[in-house]
């Protein structure tokens, strides 16, 4: 250091006096940051926003070409691009009917480096996941790859440091490291990528088949060492895991913030200094202590679809290479405020206009509108989805189900009334799954019923999730009654479901393979892969026309009007 404060002094003119001052200045490094990006291509719907007064604002923001103009207008010279996880997965049509390409080369496009896993990057299992990386054409699953052009994968880097295989090693990247510049003032960031814990209870478990998710601040402390070996100056954990604010708000606070994020910072080294979560779909910033329990750390989440940007700045002393302070705030992306990203707009019109022939294609017709219920608990959204999977699966020749049961956690929102495009009804059920034929026992159908109700509640959630069966099916539970002990009556077509017999039932192959947690359907013997998506079978029951199905196959005996006797 000396030697180059000499040369220095040499070359001012200023005078030796000034120049340790300017080696002193900090060093600023600046990690952008986002998460939950859902593959909004296009600018997604208004989102609500609690203003610092208390008013509410709709606020329109989002969709690929203004976050990318965003990132591109604040992006300073030391700067990295990162994504906390569920870049892809949960997609709009646009994307999702082209297997989430299009949003994999918007994010290359946009310049993302890091990519931590999420729960959905799994949606279409391991090797789809593999495939985003690496790009190709190799086809995993019922769509058809490459529909529009070639696909190189992602530029990015995805980290998965829990995502453990069969063999005990991780299966995806878990670390990287960044250098800013050059010499002895060069910043090295590393950069730790997971997604939460519970991910083996939140995707199809046949896609993830053979994973094991391991514990998040274990994981990451273990890494620590590593990347310290590899010259790291501080840590940054890209985390698909959050927590929330009461309000949602432009997400520049941390005001009573709690979650399941909170019981993991207290645990992590204290290397890891600044963390970018997600999940939750929540905007916040939380600095130095915030709560109590953040010890002096950063944390940080963009909500979700690009609405919000996260510019974090981290300083350092060029001297020692410590970090002196970091802070960090949330920007609105908005609609052009920033221009917009004229290469992301040209690749987001070539899919839209591709997808545009299905998308607005009328094909069905309903009475009313059929709207999901907000706890995910029956609906008639739900219950003319059981219908439809009935009705696809009923005859002898395929399948022959009797009762078909829907998982209303899967049911994303309302159809709407009259005339019903496809992209209407790709909303509301937008996973792709396929559908599933098995025989249970009667005893088997009470245990999985009876499994709902002893699971512990969703977080978030106020209630348990319901099984939403097809018409014929009702049953009554009541939750004042001991885990187990539950369901108080099944029937079929008015006749109790008998314990000794046999049915048919259809399910997606989500629930089949013990989704939401459901693992009782796994003892289903004779399953039958019907050959049939969820969204075709709904789509050849309202093409021709059809009445929206009343609730009240799921009866809670708390709330039920009592029976005249
Ligand atoms: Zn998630």
């Amino acid at each position: 250091m000396r030697r180059i404060f000499s040369l220095f002094c040499l070359a001012a003119l200023g005078g030796c006096a000034t120049v340790p001052r300017i080696a002193t200045e900090p060093v600023e490094v600046q990690v952008l940051a986002f998460n939950d990006f859902h593959g909004n291509l296009e600018v997604p719907p208004p989102v609500e926003v609690i203003e610092a007064d208390g008013s509410k604002t709709m606020m329109t923001s989002g969709g690929a070409a203004f976050l990318g103009a965003a990132i591109a207008r604040l992006r300073q010279a030391n700067s990295v691009t990162v994504s906390a996880g569920d870049t892809i997965g949960a997609t709009p049509l646009t994307s999702a009917l082209f297997l989430d390409e299009p949003t994999i080369e918007a994010m290359n496009q946009i310049g993302l480096e890091f990519n931590a896993v999420g729960n959905h990057e799994f949606d279409k299992g391991l090797d789809e996941l593999k495939r985003m990386q690496a790009g190709g054409c190799a086809k995993h699953g019922l769509r058809d790859p490459c529909a529009v052009e070639p696909f190189r994968g992602a530029r990015f880097t995805y980290l998965g440091a829990n995502v453990i295989g069969a063999n005990g090693e991780p299966v995806l990247p878990t670390i990287a490291t960044k250098r800013f510049g050059t010499g002895p003032r060069a910043i090295t960031l590393g950069f730790i990528g997971m997604t939460l814990r519970a991910t083996s209870t939140l995707v199809t478990p046949a896609g993830i088949a053979g994973l094991r998710f391991a514990d998040e601040a274990a994981t990451a402390n273990a890494l620590v060492p590593k990347l310290k070996a590899q010259g790291a100056d501080a840590i940054v954990l890209l985390i698909h895991q959050g927590g929330k604010t009461p309000k949602f708000t432009r997400g520049q606070g941390c005001e009573d913030f709690a979650g399941d994020i909170v019981s993991i910072i207290p645990k992590l080294d204290p290397a890891i200094t600044t963390i970018v979560s997600g999940h939750t779909h929540w905007a916040y910033v939380c600095h130095n202590g915030a709560g109590g329990t953040h010890g002096g750390r950063l944390l940080t989440s963009a909500g979700k679809s690009g609405i919000f940007l996260t510019d974090i700045r981290l300083s350092f002393n060029p001297a020692t290479r410590r970090l002196i302070s970091q802070r960090g705030s949330n920007s609105v992306v908005g609609t052009g405020e920033n221009g917009e990203h004229v290469a992301v707009r040209r690749l987001v019109d070539r899919y839209v206009a591709a997808a545009a022939p299905l998308a607005n294609k009328v094909v069905g017709r309903l009475t009313a509108i059929a709207p999901r219920n907000e706890d995910d608990s029956e609906s008639p959204a739900a219950n003319l989805i059981a219908d439809s999977y009935l009705a696809a699966t009923r005859s002898k020749t395929n399948s022959g189900a009797q009762i078909a049961l829907v998982n209303a956690t899967g049911v994303r929102v309302a159809l709407p009334a009259g005339e019903v495009r496809y992209r209407d009804a790709f909303a509301m059920m937008p996973f792709g799954n396929n559908l599933l034929v098995m025989t249970l026992t009667g005893a088997q159908l009470r245990a999985v019923f009876e499994q709902q109700y002893s699971l512990p509640l969703r977080s978030n959630a106020s209630r348990p999730a319901a099984l939403v069966p097809s018409e014929g099916l009702r049953y009554r539970y009541d939750l004042a009654r001991p885990a187990g002990e539950r369901i108080v009556a099944i029937t079929l077509d008015g006749v109790p479901i008998d314990p000794a017999r046999r049915y048919r039932v259809v399910v997606n192959n989500y629930l089949a393979s013990g989704g939401d947690g459901l693992s009782g359907f796994k003892a289903g013997t004779d399953v039958l892969d019907a050959g049939i998506v969820d969204i075709d079978a709904l789509i050849a029951w309202i093409s021709s026309g059809r009445t929206v199905p009343a609730v009240g196959r799921v009866i809670d005996v708390a709330s039920a009007v009592p029976a005249p006797s």
